[in-house]
């Protein structure tokens, strides 16, 4: 089963995706005279319950020309893990990081599918970083890595876009790099029931593909991820885990070849299983 949000009277809402298009569960549950949840975080929230009731929702009528929201909005946290690919560490002369590498984004740097995000004129070394996203679904503290799993919700498309003349600027801090408003886009669905261990990942931009991937050639799988940071801190239901980014960024390139987004350039992160996250800039 796949979920995501749109835009509904300006504020997100739970829809089913589906072959048809994105269901509205409020209408169904309206008509049959039920209650279905109103938001991604509500569906989290309800469990199992929820999600069968989502089920039965699944074939009511689609939204016309629906606008997507992001994916999950009101989480407590949006957590990164930095150089989580071999490849990706050699390209950027790292050393393989000893235990997962975190930052984090605000929850202002939420964008959907489709969002046309702005770069600031202010800086422009600006790169794309396609990743694997994972969506908490039970509160998570000291979780096994055997049962990591089970503490999940979904998956979805992310692109970690990052700000490298700043990123680099202010001794190597990545946070600020990393947070614009808009600069942690994801969706466009939530996909329920993933194996997370060995999915192909390819970011396309404008037309030409650059990153090509799996994320089985991660250093710290969704697994072990989930155990470490859990052992630090409570994971909440909603909270988001962007998962590190393949090989094939621009900060990898020659000095002579490298290529910083642009205003007009389009991106498009495609993850089995998932689907494509599309946005363009401006
Ligand atoms: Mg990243």
């Amino acid at each position: 089963m796949k979920l995501t949000q749109f835009c509904k009277n300006n504020v997100p809402a739970l829809g089913i995706w589906t072959d048809r298009g994105i269901v509205d569960p409020a209408v169904e549950a309206a008509r049959r005279g039920v209650s279905a949840p109103a938001t991604m975080l509500e569906a989290i929230r309800g469990g199992e319950a929820a999600i069968s009731l989502l089920e039965t929702l699944a074939d009511g009528p689609t939204v016309e020309e629906a606008v997507l929201a992001p994916v999950v909005t009101d989480m407590d946290k949006l957590l990164c893990i930095g150089r989580n690919y071999r490849e990706h560490a050699a390209e950027c002369g790292a050393d393989l990081p000893p235990a997962p590498a975190l930052f984090n984004k605000f929850r202002s740097a939420l964008a959907a599918c489709g969002q046309a995000i702005f770069l600031p004129r202010d800086y422009h070394e600006y790169d794309y970083e396609g990743e694997l996203v994972v969506i908490i679904g039970k509160p998570a503290r000291n979780v096994s890595v055997e049962n990591a799993l089970s503490h999940v919700f979904g998956y979805t498309c992310g692109n970690d876009l990052s700000t490298r003349d700043l990123q680099y600027a202010r001794a190597g801090q990545w946070l600020m790099g990393k947070t614009f408003d808009g600069f942690a886009p994801v969706g466009p669905c939530v996909a329920l029931g993933l194996d997370p261990r060995d999915l192909s990942l390819t970011t396309i931009v404008n037309g030409e593909v650059r990153q090509n991937a799996r994320t089985s050639d991660m250093i710290f799988d969704v697994a072990h991820i989930i155990a470490d940071l859990s052992h630090h801190f409570t994971l909440l239901p909603g909270d988001l885990i962007f998962t590190g980014t393949p090989s094939g960024v621009m900060q990898g390139y020659p000095a002579d070849q490298k290529r910083w987004l642009q205003p007009g350039d389009r991106v498009e992160v495609t993850i089995e299983g998932i689907g494509t996250l599309t946005n363009t800039f401006i």
